[in-house]
């Protein structure tokens, strides 16, 4: 196991362009290729201080249900509009749902934790995740219209914290990658390919849950 403290827009990349390449094998069934192309990202486990920022319900809640004012669904058709990119630091994203997928695939090397927990979830929950954030805050009388959300990492969003994405030092963006879906073209794949040989995290119907989510036309 490799403890990360700290994530940057490398590591996006990074973890991106592992999780893709894998997906591409994932498509074809080999699930023994897919294991070896994500060899590099493997077994790393998120030791950093980042904590997550959207507001918390009860301690039992998971990071998933933060955030009430926001449907998934809306969510979805954020992250659709944005072009699965974050629009702070504009690097690509892959949805959380997707890279649950993954961890049921591969329980060991992709590790993941519902409450995020220190130790337990592979970084990429942190790198690659999409919030859909309120632009003007909450608690500074935004509403959750989609007009007024936007795609941020889990990172980017929690380094915002309650503040105006404006007050946020500029970062120098990647070239925006062109046709980049979040892996969602080959995630009912990998979701029939982690039901046959991995380990389940989801309750049950997550994933065609999130599949409709992601099909319906964008508002
Ligand atoms: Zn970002």
């Amino acid at each position: 196991m490799a403890a990360v403290l700290t994530i940057d827009l490398a590591d996006v990349d990074r973890y991106a362009d592992a999780l893709n390449a894998a997906a591409k094998t994932i498509v074809t069934g080999d699930v023994v290729e897919a294991r070896e192309v994500i060899g590099p990202i493997a077994f790393e486990r998120w030791e950093g201080r980042l904590r997550y920022a959207a507001k918390a319900g009860s301690s039992s809640d998971t990071v998933e249900r933060r955030a009430r004012d926001v449907t998934d669904r809306i969510r979805a058709q954020v992250f659709l509009r944005d072009e699965m990119a974050c629009t702070y630091c504009g690097g690509r994203c892959i949805p959380r749902n997707v890279l649950v997928a993954f961890s049921e695939l591969f329980p060991r090397e992709l590790p993941y934790h519902p409450n995020y927990r220190r130790g337990a979830i592979h970084p990429m929950y942190w790198a690659l995740a999409p919030e859909a954030d309120h632009t003007l805050a909450h608690a500074r009388g935004g509403t959750g219209d989609i007009a007024n959300l936007t795609t941020l990492h889990t990172m980017c969003n929690a380094r915002k914290s309650d503040s105006l994405l404006t007050e946020l030092p500029t970062v120098d963006r990647p070239e925006h990658v062109v046709g980049w879906d979040g892996l969602l073209d080959a995630y009912p794949s990998i979701v029939a390919l982690g039901n046959s040989h991995g380990r389940r995290h989801a309750a049950a119907g997550y994933h065609r849950r999130w599949l409709r989510h992601f099909s319906q036309e964008s508002v």
